[in-house]
């Protein structure tokens, strides 16, 4: 890991608020000089909490991350962040150069496509591709953006941690839940709404997997979101992170 303050004490900043900054957040914690400091956003009224150190809210932008990093004396940020918060990655990133700090980005491998999936860029792509493809559609794309969905004349069932705020699409059913979903639970859930199309951002790992299996099943189509891109190439598991930075120190 990079290098320690006086004391010997190495600060880690993880970029959480996905599973993977959770098991990284314990994994580190358990290393002797070392102090983990994980963030959340705050969106989720009642997050999973990491173990250990944890703030919560936003930095105020790169500058206000890049002062953080200086106040606290970080030596290595983790931006172990979901793949689609593009912004505090970016802002990561600028921060880390500001702030003269290394910065190391943990992400999840995408799914790898299957044939029959349209692949969209956005969320205003996959709303733009659903008319003529279906009527009973499932947003898993979280509560946040179901907005680009509000014009549409189609029956919506959007499952989400927390209640969506509107703009609302007219004909929508919200499915409060937090997975991890068995595929029996996505088979039942896909045919008790009669769905025939599925919409989802490419989130990749195993927690989310089975609606995709479940659609394959049932012969729902499936509209997925593509990944944005990364500004730099990512560790791909948790051990290749410790790996990481325990090396670099
Ligand atoms: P975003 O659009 O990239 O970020 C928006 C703003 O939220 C950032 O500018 C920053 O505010 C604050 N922020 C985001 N992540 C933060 C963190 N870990 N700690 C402190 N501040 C943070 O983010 P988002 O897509 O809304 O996602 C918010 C959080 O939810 C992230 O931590 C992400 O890992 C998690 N999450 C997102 C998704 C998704 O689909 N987007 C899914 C599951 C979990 P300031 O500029 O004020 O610093």
């Amino acid at each position: 890991m990079h290098s320690s303050d006086a004391t010997g004490v190495r600060r880690v900043l993880i970029l959480g608020g996905t599973g993977e900054a959770r098991e990284l957040a314990a994994r580190l914690g358990d290393d002797a000089g070392v102090r983990v400091i994980s963030s959340l956003a705050g969106r989720v009224r009642d997050p999973k909490r990491p173990e250990g150190e944890v703030r919560v809210g936003g930095f105020g932008g790169a500058d206000g991350l890049a002062a953080w990093l200086r106040e606290h004396a970080i030596n290595v940020v983790v931006d172990a962040t979901h793949p689609f918060a593009q912004v505090i990655t970016a802002n990561a990133v600028r921060a880390c150069e500001l702030a003269g700090v290394p910065l190391l980005v943990l992400r999840r491998p995408a799914w790898e496509a299957e044939p029959g999936w349209h692949l969209v860029d956005s969320m205003d792509a996959a709303a733009a591709a659903l008319p003529g493809l279906g009527e009973r559609i499932f947003l898993s794309t979280g509560r946040q953006g179901v907005g680009r969905f509000a014009h549409l004349d189609l029956r919506f069932l959007l499952r989400a941690v927390d209640p969506p705020e509107p703009p609302l699409p007219p004909h929508l059913t919200t499915l409060l839940a937090r997975g991890p979903f068995t595929f029996g639970a996505e088979v039942a859930l896909l045919r008790e709404h009669r769905i025939d199309v599925l919409v989802t951002k490419n989130s990749g790992g195993p927690m989310t997997r089975a609606k995709l299996d479940a659609a394959r099943e049932l012969g729902v189509t499936v509209v997925m979101v593509q990944r944005p891109p990364e500004p730099r190439a990512p560790a791909t598991s948790v051990d290749e992170a410790v790996r990481q930075l325990r090396h670099a120190g």
